[in-house]
């Protein structure tokens, strides 16, 4: 079983994945610089689970078991979970500044809990006791979950099954008397060559004549057949830097995230959770996406937090923060990160009791919060930029700061205020740089869905003919 930051870490050197970076195969990950940010953030859902002051937001009792588990390992048994986990996503973010990865995993067990519940009780199968034997062995080893949804979808404009390439959508090429077969592949998999376990969704509603492409399973990473492509992040080459250029350092930019390759790999029954019941699939990929848009304002919320505090560190450091736009700016920030923070509590406070009796956050508040980190991020991070100035872009080197014969340069040219070195500002600036970025600011945009899947779910949820309703009784219009 995996307690502290050093079994994680051992178990992923023991795993051996198949996984490339940059062209070439990594025998070992927990040595690359390429992941070892990514596998940091990861590990401090385990080392934050171990610290009393945390524990109680980072832990949970499991209702199969009666133990204590990883939080992240957990079924939401309650509002007051639904609740945890949103304060628990803020609390991560202030220690790692950056994406930690393991909630996919986290919202993909809930849905498929709550959703297999829901297909026995139509079809009389038997994939929720199946999938409850797999969730007690990920809560007794305390596993990481990659969250399978997204596949990479070729011609968006036709189904599954019309693709000139079936590979494009996740799909079962065989049935066996032991098992199913697998082909296909899964985008954006954050935290993916970092986990041990994939559990796959189907990615969209699917209709008559994509049965195949209607699947979900629990594949161990390590199983032959499967191929981890690592994503190249904005200034990805920052990792490789030693000193200030990196930036964050210990815990890098997003999550880190890959593209897995499928290719004819066997998955067991008993590892089978939904193998045609295209009248399901919608709902599981609403109630993922609804679990997982239910986060952002915890995750994005803590993260914000950092970038406020960076921010106003930086306009110490240059001597403007006196200033009163400099203070407006930074309370405009921070009533940005609050109103995210408040869509998920809320989105959780709202939450309700499936039929499995797992708890499911309030799906239309869920999509709104999702929503708002589409624009609120960028707009934080634009208020950043603002206030820390356009040197946040154009600073020398680290190299430079050291070099003997230009450093003495660099440090009294990028001097702060009085007592301020340049090596501090540079610190705090490059930090900004950092988390207000490329890759940053496009996972805000499109992690867990872009903003137009919410505003599907406007149309879907919002209730427009009732409120046209209200608006005809107070203008007295009868017909
Ligand atoms: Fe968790 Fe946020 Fe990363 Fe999603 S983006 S995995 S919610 S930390
Ligand atoms: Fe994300």
């Amino acid at each position: 079983m995996i307690k502290t930051r050093q079994d994680y870490i051992d178990s992923l050197k023991r795993q051996h994945l198949n996984v490339y970076y940059n062209g070439e195969r990594v025998e070992d990950i927990t040595a690359h610089p390429g992941f070892i940010p990514h596998i940091n953030a990861a590990a401090k859902t385990y080392e934050l689970a171990l610290l009393p002051e945390s524990e109680d937001l980072l832990t949970a009792i499991s209702h199969l078991t009666g133990k204590k588990i990883s939080r992240f390992t957990h079924i939401h048994q309650s509002v007051d979970d639904l609740i945890k986990k949103v304060q628990m996503l803020r609390l991560i973010s202030h220690e790692t500044g950056s994406c930690y990865q393991r909630c996919v995993g986290f919202d993909a067990l809930n849905a498929t809990y709550m959703t297999t519940y829901d297909i026995d009780a139509v079809y009389g199968t038997n994939y929720f006791s199946r999938f409850c034997d797999f969730l007690r062995y990920v809560q007794e080893e305390n596993l990481m979950v990659v969250g399978g949804m997204t596949d990479p979808k070729g011609d968006r404009s036709k189904r599954p099954s019309d693709q000139s390439d079936p590979d494009l959508f996740t799909h079962v090429t065989e049935k066996r008397s032991d098992g199913i077969v697998i082909r296909g592949a899964k985008a954006h998999m954050t935290g993916g060559v970092n986990s041990h376990e994939i559990l796959i969704m189907p990615t969209q509603n699917m209709t008559k004549g994509d049965e195949a492409y209607a699947v979900c399973a629990a594949i161990p990473l390590k199983s032959p057949g499967i191929t981890l492509i690592f994503g190249r992040q904005s200034n990805e080459e920052r990792k490789f830097e030693t000193g200030i250029d990196a930036g964050n350092k210990d815990y890098g930019v997003v999550g880190g995230e890959a593209l897995i390759v499928f290719e004819d790999v066997f998955v067991p029954w008993e590892r089978v959770f939904m193998c045609g019941e295209i009248d399901f699939t919608g709902l599981l990929v609403e109630r993922f996406a609804t679990m997982h848009r239910q986060n952002y304002g915890g995750c994005k919320g803590g993260v914000s937090d950092v970038i406020v505090g960076a921010t106003a560190l930086a306009a110490q450091c240059q001597g403007t923060s006196g200033a009163s736009h400099v203070k407006d700016k930074i309370t405009e920030m921070m009533h940005l990160a609050e109103s995210v923070y408040s869509g998920s509590v809320a989105c959780s406070a709202m939450g309700s009791r499936t039929p499995s009796g797992a708890y499911y956050p309030d799906p239309l508040l869920a999509n709104c919060t999702k929503h708002n980190i589409t624009r609120h991020i960028y707009e934080i991070s634009r208020l950043a930029h603002d206030v820390a100035g356009g040197i946040m872009a154009t600073m020398p080197f680290d190299r430079d700061l050291r070099s003997p014969e230009i450093g003495k340069y660099v440090e009294k040219y990028l001097a702060g205020v009085n007592g301020v070195p340049a090596e501090t500002r540079m610190k705090v600036l490059r930090l900004i740089e950092n988390m207000t970025g490329g890759t940053c600011l496009v996972e805000s945009m499109h992690g867990a869905g872009p903003p137009q899947s919410q505003r599907v779910m406007y149309q879907r949820l919002g209730n427009l003919p009732q409120k046209i309703k209200m608006a005809k009784k107070l203008a007295k219009i009868d017909e």
